[in-house]
């Protein structure tokens, strides 16, 4: 890789090491029965929060690690070369929740919500999609009613990563239907006390299955209005602002998939004899791994590259929209490919469960579609071109 271009510091090294080494010694052995299984790894999950990866960039006195997102970049990339599940769960932790409340959460906020997830003793979720709204979040239905020094929350929420388990989450609401974007407003629920608050159904998943995902149903939940995240009509803006951070995320999640099944490929193509050759003489592989080799390269910087701009805004404030698209774009349809293409290489094998090859490929496609679909970042990026100058 081109340290030339981001040189890594020692700190960022340790970081990496510490992840890979952990993925591989206690990851890897239990990678592919929690993916059959489709249960929440609660106890590798809690030994990451002990090792502070799930709040890297959060400061240490609201518990987190208090490392930059190049350093989050590298700890996610080992993690999803060897589990996206675990990867999942650590990114909407970190990106999702932790930066939501860290950007727009008030001290209080920061000390009962942030504490207890960056730290690792408790796990976050973000919930914005509905059944009825994915893309189009502007369209929710859910809606909260200010009533006194409460609010009042009523809807039905879906597709919550960690939503079966988790401790904490950040909801989005109306709370003024009238003003479309502008009257969604953010809410902190408490998930184990919260009266009127239940967790739905848990979804049957393609991939990432050991990451738990679900509805959420509010019905006449109270909350007290100190649990509203930013202002009342702040809501779109927040979610948006976190996705920038979220995608980021995403895109090393893909990209730790992408290399996974560039190096089973690899090794396969060396091992592996057809018509009394290795299948990589066939130039129909070489230029495979070729490709695959170098759309991962090409990720790589556009994650990088991302990273830096998001470092640079904690000083400036500056959005970078752009650059996090960007990334999670071109990392995400990276990791479909090279997921596609392991599998070809892998021949029959590829197909079997015996080997993870075909967990990459179930794993890779989830990429080109949560925190906005390829589609919508497609949209995002020309947007932001043709709108400027
Ligand atoms: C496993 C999983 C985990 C998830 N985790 C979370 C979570 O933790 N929190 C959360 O809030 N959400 C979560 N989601 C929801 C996810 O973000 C949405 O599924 C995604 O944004 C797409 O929304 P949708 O499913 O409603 O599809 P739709 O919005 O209905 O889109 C359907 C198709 O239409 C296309 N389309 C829509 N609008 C346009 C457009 N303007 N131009 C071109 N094409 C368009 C889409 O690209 C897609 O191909 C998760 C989803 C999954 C599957």
């Amino acid at each position: 890789m081109s340290d030339s271009l981001f040189p890594l510091s020692d700190e960022h090294r340790m970081i990496r090491d510490a992840a890979r080494d952990f993925a591989r010694t206690a990851i890897a052995p239990i990678a592919a029965q929690f993916d059959e299984s489709g249960e929440f790894p609660f106890e590798t999950i809690k030994k990451m929060g002990e090792m502070g990866f799930m709040g890297i960039e959060i400061p240490e006195e609201y518990g987190g690690a208090a490392l930059d997102t190049l350093a989050y970049v590298l700890a996610m990339e080992e993690i999803s070369k060897v589990d996206a599940s675990h990867a999942v769960i650590m990114s909407v932790n970190n990106s999702l929740y932790c930066q939501g409340i860290l950007k727009f959460g008030t001290e209080e906020q920061k000390q009962r919500f942030l504490k207890p997830v960056a730290s690792g003793t408790a796990v976050g979720a973000y919930s914005l999609t509905e059944p009825m709204s994915g893309s189009d979040a502007g369209t929710m239905q859910s809606h909260a009613e200010r009533v006194g020094d409460s609010y009042v929350l009523n809807g039905r929420k879906s597709w919550v990563t960690s939503g079966p388990v988790a401790d904490y989450i950040i909801v989005f609401m109306m709370t003024d239907r009238e003003k479309k974007q502008k009257g969604i407003s953010a809410f902190l629920i408490n998930a184990k006390n919260a009266p009127g608050f239940q967790r739905g159904k848990k979804e049957p998943k393609l991939g990432i299955r050991a990451s738990a995902t679900s509805e959420l149903i509010f019905e006449d939940c109270r909350i007290p209005s100190a649990n509203r995240l930013g202002q009342e009509g702040e809501g779109f803006k927040i979610a948006m602002t976190v996705l920038d951070a979220g995608r980021i995320g995403i895109a090393s999640q893909a990209l730790g998939i992408a290399e996974a099944a560039y190096e089973a490929s690899v090794a396969y193509a060396r091992e592996r004899e057809a018509f009394g050759q290795k299948i990589g003489e066939f130039q129909g592989t070489g230029f495979k791994i070729a490709d695959m080799k170098t759309r991962i390269e090409a990720s790589r910087l556009l994650i990088y590259d991302a990273a830096m701009a998001k470092e640079n805004s904690k000083k400036t404030g500056e959005r970078y929209t752009l650059k996090s698209s960007m990334a999670k774009l071109f990392a995400s349809e990276t990791a479909m490919f090279c997921a596609h293409a392991a599998v070809q290489i892998h021949g029959g094998m590829g197909y079997s469960r015996e080997l993870p090859v075909e967990r990459y490929f179930r794993d890779a496609k989830i990429t080109e579609i949560y925190e906005g679909t390829s589609e919508i970042q497609r949209h995002v990026i020309s947007r932001s071109e043709l709108q400027s100058g």
